[in-house]
């Protein structure tokens, strides 16, 4: 390093070079009266420091967001008290104006005084702007200009990424077997594309790799509840409550700001969480590139990726300040910036005592150019000639999957497949894509008819979807029609509805494209037309009462099963409860019982169950269970009256069914309802005696009963089912990629009579 200690230093570095200055102090034994701090600290000191209140200020006075004001805050230590051309100057002036005005920035007057007596060095700022030149200039500070020390002569070309990253593990096992500890070597020009591909080809090289992520309190499940209603009581982890306590403490200026909640969502989002280090592990640090003298002469730099446009990185014209405005504050436009950052590249790669550099072609998404920088340094590109098998067995058991794959399809045969072959042929095409049983630990099952639905129809896909969580949710504009119409049905009963305020209220709580605000014009004169019929209808039955949207749940032993019926019409009579059910379609849907038994169309038989096992009413009389089909496409204002008609099975006992619908024996409203000439109810009516009844209500304990066990025993088995050749499982399933799924896992469910859709 080109500087030379002596007492009373003030040096004015970035922390990574001070702990290296601190190192080799302790190394060398000796004892100098250091001062350290940061550029940020000195401007700090030597223009303002702008006071944490001054962010929600801004927010409260002005229409910045807080993104904006991150960005403006730094630009004021440029500002001059002179007349500014430039439009955004001119308000930042104001704004600085108005922050003095308010006591938000804080002065220290006797920074300079206290630097005289102090020989004031700087380093490790290679970008410094003409702002803060004049500054460094006027604390009489001296500006440590690094020295290149070692001859950088070539540099390895790689054609992929992957290919790259095997290399440098290679390359770093050989280092190792030579006695480098993992800790003395660094990657640099590493970004997060290189993560996963680092990640593991490290881990088949059985490399220690510290890689720099940073999981903050606003990604993790506690801290997104805590922020939901700013309630410390979310947060159940003792280190997340302390983290935010003190968060909270900071911000208590704000408490009664209608900002509060945003500049504790903000700080949660750059507060983060402790992540474990391995001691003797490679560490990934792009500084190395830029900062000259930041290696230790024991260290070991493999730079990845110096590719143009990557190494140096590029500055564009699309900051907070533009261009022509940071040429006017005095401030380095893009151009300056990208020229002095290759050089300042140049020169801190030639500070580094073993270095490594490469770069790639292709990665899996993009394709590279070698950095300008290779021919202005005259470095001589080379091919990785040696390939690592000594090191990983899964390594070259995957090389050799790549070498085959390429055999067959290609009739390519790679020389290393003879080096190969000999030792691991016999994995190749062994892959076993079947579940391996687990198990899951829930402190409480709970089970709708949704889940139960996913695990009749697959298990596995109930394990991705519900165990590992795996489904991104995302809404559709079906779903919202099918909110939409749900709420304005749901409202109907109530004495002040009018439809108009309803479908707005309903409408209100989505953000709508132009287009859906244009479909939903036609969707809406459905809609009435709907609400109308449904009070139409219900003018035949006896049933006058209504439950909307009602609630259910039931609790087993180990679940707790859980319902929400659409609609639930009764009336009270003797001591008895007559009650029919329906469920609003906006969708199609199957109505078949006939494979209960497999537990699959059980929806409406579940909501019997509940409603007869709940409690919800005394002495429950079944009158009927019914789909309500909403959108179906029809011609005319008769044949949309028809495809409204309820569909379902209703009660064997005319005496019951009576309730329901006065005029059963040529029923308006309940499709395919009728009676003989003598009086019977005909063969096309769907009908469920007592008997089978309670045969269908034992059938879905049964089932719920089963489900609730095999997943609680993990069995989550790949297991789609097929009806009369027909998959039902797999067509919207959004697990196809990762199940593998092959005819082997094929369940065929006997068919026991046709398929009924309603
Ligand atoms: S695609 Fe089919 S087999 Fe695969 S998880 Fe989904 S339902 Fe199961």
């Amino acid at each position: 390093m080109s500087l030379i200690l002596e007492d009373d230093m003030y040096i004015i570095a970035p922390s990574n070079l001070k702990k290296k200055i601190l190192l080799e102090q302790a190394k060398n034994h000796s004892l100098y009266r250091l001062s350290f701090a940061s550029l940020q600290e000195v401007k700090e000191h030597y223009f303002f420091r702008v006071k944490e209140e001054a962010t929600l200020f801004l927010l409260e006075q002005t229409d910045y967001t807080l993104d904006v004001i991150r960005q403006l805050l730094p630009v004021l230590y440029s500002l001059e008290d002179k007349t500014y051309t430039h439009p955004k100057l001119k308000q930042l002036q104001a704004i600085k104006a108005l922050l003095e005005q308010q006591n938000l920035l804080e002065y220290d007057g006797d920074y300079k005084r206290y630097l005289k007596t102090k020989k004031v060095v700087v380093m490790g700022y290679p970008l410094l702007e003409p702002y803060e030149k004049k500054m460094l200039a006027d604390l009489k500070a001296t500006i440590i200009k690094p020295q290149a020390k070692y001859l950088l002569t070539t540099i390895t070309h790689y054609n992929t990424l992957y290919e790259e990253v095997v290399g440098v593990a290679q390359a770093i096992r050989t280092l190792n077997q030579q006695q480098v500890a993992y800790h003395q070597i660094v990657l640099a020009g590493v970004d997060t594309s290189y993560y996963y591909t680092l990640q593991t080809v490290f881990s088949w090289f059985s490399i220690p790799l510290n890689l720099p992520k940073k999981y903050s309190i606003a990604q993790t499940i506690q801290g997104q509840n805590f922020l939901k209603e700013l309630d410390i009581t979310a947060l159940t982890s003792d280190i997340l409550k302390q983290k935010v306590q003190a968060l909270l403490q900071t911000f208590s200026y704000a408490k009664n700001s209608p900002y509060y909640a945003t500049l504790i969502a903000d700080a949660l989002q750059h507060t983060y969480l402790d992540v474990p280090l391995y001691q003797d592990a490679i560490t990934i640090d792009s500084n190395v590139c830029t900062i000259a003298d930041l290696c230790r002469d024991d260290q070991y730099v493999f730079v990845l990726g110096v590719n143009q446009n990557k190494i140096p990185a590029i500055y564009k014209d699309d900051d907070f300040l533009s261009d022509v405005a940071k040429q006017e504050v005095g401030q380095l436009c893009a151009a300056e910036k990208n020229k002095a950052l290759k050089e300042a590249t140049k020169l801190a790669l030639q500070t580094i005592p073993h270095v490594f550099l490469s770069y790639k072609d292709t990665s899996l998404q993009e394709i590279f150019y070698p950095a300008s920088m290779i021919e202005e340094l005259n470095l001589t590109t080379i091919e990785p000639t040696i390939y690592p098998y000594q090191f990983s067995h899964t390594y070259n058991q995957y090389t050799l999957g790549l070498l085959l794959d390429q055999y067959y399809k290609y009739h390519e045969e790679a020389s290393d497949l003879t080096k190969l072959l000999p030792y691991y042929n016999s994995l190749y095409q062994t892959y076993d894509h079947t579940y391996q049983k687990h198990f899951v630990t829930m402190p409480k099952l709970v089970l709708s008819y949704s889940q139960l639905d996913d695990y009749a129809l697959c298990p596995f896909r109930y394990y991705a979807k519900y165990v590992l969580q795996l489904e991104a949710y995302q809404e559709t504009f079906a779903q919202k029609i099918g909110t939409i119409y749900h709420q304005v049905l749901a409202s109907m009963y109530q004495d002040s509805f009018d439809f108009d305020t309803s479908y707005n209220q309903a409408i209100s709580a989505f953000d709508l494209t132009v287009k859906e605000k244009f479909l939903l014009k036609r969707l809406k004169n459905e809609l009435a037309f709907i609400v109308e019929e449904v009070k139409e209808q219900e003018k035949n039955t006896t049933l006058t009462k209504v439950y909307v949207e009602k609630k259910l749940s039931l609790a087993g032993d180990k679940y707790l099963l859980k319902g929400f019926i659409d609609k639930i019409l009764f009336c009270e009579k003797n001591g008895k409860t007559y009650y029919a059910f329906l469920d609003y379609k906006t969708g199609s849907v199957t109505l078949n019982f006939d494979y209960l038994a497999a537990g699959l169309h059980m929806q409406l038989p579940i909501y019997l169950y509940l409603i007869e096992t709940s409690g919800l009413f005394n002495q429950p009389v079944f009158t009927g269970l019914f789909y309500q089909m909403l959108l179906k496409n029809s011609k005319n204002d008769v044949e949309k009256k028809q495809n409204l008609k309820l569909v379902g099975y209703v009660t064997a006992e005319e005496d019951n069914l009576v309730w329901l619908d006065e005029n059963y024996e040529k029923s308006s409203w309940i499709k395919g309802l009728s009676v003989t000439k003598d009086g019977r109810l005909s063969a096309k009516s769907k009908v469920l005696s007592s008997e089978q009844k309670e045969q269908m209500k034992q059938l879905v304990k049964e089932k719920i009963d089963d489900f609730a066990n095999a997943i609680l025993a993990g069995e989550f088995a790949i297991a789609p089912k097929i009806v009369q050749q027909k998959n039902l499982s797999c067509q919207y399933c959004p697990f196809k990629e990762i199940c593998f799924h092959d005819a082997r896992d094929n369940q065929y469910l006997d068919s026991i009579k046709e398929e009924d859709h309603a």
